[in-house]
Parts: C-alpha cells; structure tokens; sequence
C-alpha cells in the first residue's frame, strides 16, 4: 500500500535498521523499545492486521514466528522472550500492517499491562 508506514519501510523509502529480510518477511528495530531486543517482524504482503488476515496468510504468519525464534537465538535470548501481535487500537495496535514484536532481554511480567 503506498501510503501505510510500514509498506515504506520494506520499499526502503523510510530508513530503519534491519536486523532480517527473506523473501516472505522484513525485520528492523523498533523505532521505541520497550526492552534492550525489541524487533518487529513483518510480513512483506500488506495485511491490516491478524483479524483481517485469511487462511492464505497463514504460511507468512508462521513463517513471522520463526524468524522471531531464529533472531532470538542469533541475540542470545532464548532464557526468555515474547512474540507479540497487538490487535486493534485497544490492544495498543497503532500500525494497520500486521507486525509481531520480539521483546526480550530482560524480565518479563506476567500477565501483560
Ligand atoms: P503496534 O503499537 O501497532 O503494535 O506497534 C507499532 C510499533 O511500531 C511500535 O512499537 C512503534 O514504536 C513502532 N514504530 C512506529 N513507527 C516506527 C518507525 O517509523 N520506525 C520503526 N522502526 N518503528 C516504528
Ligand atoms: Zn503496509
């Protein structure tokens, strides 16, 4: 989509600092870290966000979650970390490109604020 943030990002109209790219997913560093590993994972294909994701958006949803498995282990912190998709503005979703957050290297509360 021309104008969504992230869809910049891939097309390197916006600069970030990426960490990850095959052919299916795009990773960089969040722009405001909530912890010392904290990097989002995108899908290079614009979908809004997991509700409005369908069953051909499956094989890049998993492939998300392993590249998040295969950074943590590149960042050694595979003691504990968390993959995580904000969905809807009330859940703190503020980017309509479906996105996961690999957040750790420090503790991690449970449940989540
Ligand atoms: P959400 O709140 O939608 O789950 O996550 C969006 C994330 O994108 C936030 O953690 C925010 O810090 C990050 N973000 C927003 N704009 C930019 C940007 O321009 N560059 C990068 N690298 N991250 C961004
Ligand atoms: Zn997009």
């Amino acid at each position: 989509m021309s104008d969504c943030l992230f869809c910049r990002i891939i097309r390197g109209e916006i600069p970030s600092r990426k960490v990850y790219e095959d052919d299916y997913t795009f990773a960089f560093e969040d722009i405001n870290p909530q912890a010392p590993t904290h990097i989002l994972i995108v899908p290079k294909k614009h979908i809004r966000g997991l509700k409005e994701a369908v069953a051909e958006d499956a094989d890049v949803i998993g492939r998300s979650q392993l590249v998040a498995a295969h950074l943590a282990r590149e960042r050694s912190i595979e003691d504990g970390y968390r993959t995580v998709v904000n969905v809807g503005p009330r859940a703190g979703q503020s980017v309509f490109h479906l996105h996961l957050h690999l957040i750790g290297g420090r503790s991690l509360h449970w449940p989540p604020g």
